[in-house]
């Protein structure tokens, strides 16, 4: 397992002054887990990854890799392995020599790498590629190898940053599953940055959103999404709308006169205002009957659902996204709607 305490990495600006990239960051990753860093860009996902494999020094904080503090270990010593995009492959030495570099570099004899390199190319997928090069593979297939370089020097950490950005969406959905399903099976406490929140929800255990330097909120996918903490982790997973209620009692708060149920209430008097998410997809629109009436001003067919923007009328704009909408017409512009939200879907920010 890994605990990060109290990290913090400041860089020298160009103007003289300095930037906080990394502030104050408490973690615990379990062992065998895969955790993802997720953010926007410039939000310090490859500084603390870079701190964690060794390669940049903390202003500040420790690090552990079970009881062991490692701020002071080479990152040789830390037995960490860093997956980077899918071109670091060396492309003069073939799939089998790929793999076999740095066990090579260790001076293992002969026969423990063959048996290594083969056991993870099976794992890989990629044992009848043995004697291909790399200009012979796939997109897909050289991820492969990029990854399975790491594995067989059986790290005690994976790191990967980004590691799937120069892939096209089609196969970068691919190798997340894949990518997913070999951590689970090697059983590798993993740590994989992205700026991508599909990605992040899909492949890991935990996810740490972070934004400007600080961690906002750590959780599952599901509580991330279910119960975000604030506003930046709301908008930056998955669509929401944000609205302002005012409390009635312990259960139910009031926007624009219609009582709502909520799951979890904070503590909060009546008559307090607090805000709200209600995401699109827990909202069901009918031509005739609802708490809510507004005016659709746009819609957008995305195969699989509908996205649309409606006017709610004391409200403001809602996104309500609509499953189905190959079986069902879709409203059209213009057109008045009701809207009720699904039962206790309003999550209260703190
Ligand atoms: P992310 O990986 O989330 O995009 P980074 O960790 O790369 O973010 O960067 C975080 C912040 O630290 C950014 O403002 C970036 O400009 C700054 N930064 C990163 N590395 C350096 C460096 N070596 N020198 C100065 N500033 C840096
Ligand atoms: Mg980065």
């Amino acid at each position: 397992s890994i605990r990060i305490v109290g990290l913090n990495k400041a860089f020298a600006s160009p103007d003289g002054g300095t930037v906080a990239a990394v502030r104050d960051i408490n973690l615990e990753i379990g062992a065998g887990r895969l955790v993802t860093l997720l953010g926007p860009s410039g939000c310090g996902k490859t500084t603390l990854l870079r701190m964690i494999a060794g390669f940049e020094e903390p202003t500040s904080g420790d690090i552990f890799f079970g009881d062991k503090r490692m701020n002071d270990e080479p990152p040789n010593r830390r037995d960490t392995a860093m997956v980077f995009q899918s071109y670091a492959v060396f492309p003069h030495l073939d799939v089998f020599e790929n793999v076999a570099f740095g066990l090579r570099l260790r001076k293992l004899g002969r026969e423990e790498i063959a048996r290594r390199v083969d056991k993870v190319l099976e794992q890989t997928g990629l044992a009848s590629y043995a004697r291909r090069s790399p200009s012979q593979l796939s997109g897909g297939q050289q991820q492969r190898v990029a990854l399975a370089r790491c594995i067989v020097m059986e790290p005690r950490v994976l790191l990967f940053d980004e590691p799937l950005s120069n892939l096209d969406a089609k196969l970068r959905e691919q190798m997340r599953v894949e990518i997913r399903e070999l951590q689970q099976r090697v059983g590798i406490t993993s740590i994989y940055v992205t700026h991508d929140q599909v990605e992040a929800m899909s492949i890991s255990d935990e996810i740490v959103v972070m934004n400007a330097g600080v961690v906002e909120q750590v959780g599952t996918p599901h509580a991330i999404y279910a119960r975000p903490s604030s506003r930046f982790v709301a908008d930056f997973i998955g669509k929401a709308n944000f609205l302002t209620a005012t409390v009635a009692d312990g259960e139910t708060v009031e926007i624009s006169g219609v009582h709502l149920p909520v799951a979890e209430m904070p503590a909060r008097s009546p008559g307090e205002t607090v805000a709200a998410v209600l995401r699109p997809e827990a909202i069901h629109l009918s031509p005739d009957a609802g708490p809510f009436r507004g005016t659709v001003r746009r819609v957008m067919f995305l195969g699989n659902i509908a996205e649309y923007l409606v006017e709610v009328d004391g409200v403001g704009s809602w996104i309500v996204d609509s499953a189905n909408p190959a079986e069902a017409p879709l409203h059209r512009v213009g057109e008045p709607v009701f809207l009720t939200p699904s039962r206790h879907a309003l999550h209260l920010l703190p």
